[in-house]
């Protein structure tokens, strides 16, 4: 699903690769921690799987397809095929929880009857249901990364990239959070998580690939946050 091949990324003005010869493969349904202090490129992973970026060398292959071969207008539809989430959610602050996931489906032109019928299904996928119409600022964090949750998965992406979704969250919370991701993992969608959270990371024992300055200094399934020899 996700193919990184020697893959160098160099930004502007930086002595220092943010990535340097990365090679992993993360196949189809799996769920990955992506660990490493900060500035180790785990941001810069995640940006270029989306094509944010482009590599300064080595090939990236998403779902199949060579993103140095795809062409600058089908890039939409590449991001399209995968949700975000973030540490500080994102949500528009205007619009009720229901509205909030109903966007995802209107900017993309899905008919008013199919959205009708799968915001509330997904609602209930992360345990917001009447909550429907509470605005973001009545919700708790934990609540408010719910609904980014059901916004990000209302189209069924192939992948989920989420990028330290419990950052803002206190760990009974996070814990709820992590439910979620994985009922989402179960439906057949590839996580990939960047995070420092040791705690988590350790209580779901995934696969978790760890870098440090750029480099992937470890690959382990049903790992641990820190490293365990
Ligand atoms: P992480 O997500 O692990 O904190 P990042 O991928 O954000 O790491 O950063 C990796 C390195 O690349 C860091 O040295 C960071 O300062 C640098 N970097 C990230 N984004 C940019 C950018 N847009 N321009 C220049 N340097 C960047
Ligand atoms: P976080 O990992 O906390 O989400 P990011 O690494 O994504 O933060 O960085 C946030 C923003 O700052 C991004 O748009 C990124 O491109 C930019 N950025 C990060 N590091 C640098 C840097 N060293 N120089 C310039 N821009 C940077």
């Amino acid at each position: 699903m996700i193919h990184f091949d020697n893959v160098i990324k160099v930004y502007a003005n930086q002595n220092r690769p943010a990535l340097d010869h990365v090679s992993v493969d993360v196949d189809k349904g799996e769920f990955v921690f992506l660990v490493g202090p900060s500035g180790s490129g785990k941001s810069t992973f995640l940006r270029l799987i989306l094509k944010e970026e482009r590599p300064n060398g080595g090939a990236i292959h998403v779902a199949g397809k060579d993103l140095s071969r795809l062409s600058n207008f089908k890039v939409p539809h590449l991001r399209r095929r995968i949700g975000c989430v973030f540490q500080d959610f994102r949500l528009l602050p205007n619009k009720n929880v229901y509205e909030n996931v109903a966007f995802a489906l209107e900017v993309i032109g899905k008919p008013r009857r199919f959205i009708r019928k799968v915001v509330p299904e997904v609602i209930e996928l992360v345990g917001l249901e009447g909550k429907a119409h509470r605005m973001p600022d009545e919700l708790s964090g934990g609540e408010q990364q719910r609904v980014a949750m059901a916004r990000a998965f209302v189209n069924r992406p192939m992948i989920l990239l989420a990028d330290e979704p419990t950052g803002n969250i206190d760990p009974a919370t996070s814990i709820g959070i992590m439910k979620v991701l994985d009922r989402i993992n179960r439906t057949g969608t590839t996580v990939v998580m960047a995070t420092h959270d040791a705690a988590i990371v350790d209580s779901m024992r995934k696969r978790v690939v760890e870098l440090e300055d750029g480099k992937i200094v470890r690959d382990q399934s049903r790992g641990v946050y820190g490293q365990a020899y």
